[in-house]
């Protein structure tokens, strides 16, 4: 990580404010919808599954699988990460996915797989900013 973090930081709406304080406790929140019991994310106020408002904020695991990647060599100023770098959708354990970066791997497709399982990093990169990361399971 460069030091000081000068990536573009996220700028939380009232929609996603809980999911960046929750990072900052060292937390995933996700929302799951109270009609249909679907998780999902990003958050919004509303079930994307059925469309209803019901809806309310839980502790997620934290745990996932790498559902796809690509290895990122060219950025413009100020990358996420050092260059090479892995940008990974990650299937979490509850259903949904995000799009995160994959740490404590090689950067190189000879050490990554997809279904491989993932575990959350948190990576406190300012005071007020949290990044969730993943990195592989050890010995999975
Ligand atoms: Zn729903």
């Amino acid at each position: 990580m460069p030091d000081p973090y000068e990536a573009p930081l996220p700028k939380p709406t009232p929609e996603t404010r809980p999911y960046w304080d929750a990072l900052r406790k060292h937390e995933l929140h996700l929302q799951r919808c109270g009609a249909c019991n679907e998780a999902y994310f990003y958050p919004r106020n509303f079930c994307p599954n059925c469309l209803s408002s019901d809806v309310a904020w839980f502790q997620a695991s934290g745990r996932g699988r790498l559902h796809t990647f690509t290895i990122v060599h060219v950025t413009g100023p100020n990358p996420v990460l050092p260059v090479p770098y892995v940008l990974a959708m990650i299937e979490l354990e509850e259903g949904p996915c995000l799009m995160s970066n994959l740490v404590g791997v090689e950067p190189d497709p000879s050490s990554l797989w997809c279904e491989m399982l993932v575990q959350i990093e948190y990576a406190d990169v300012t005071e007020e900013c949290t990044l969730a990361r993943f990195r592989p399971v050890e010995g999975a």
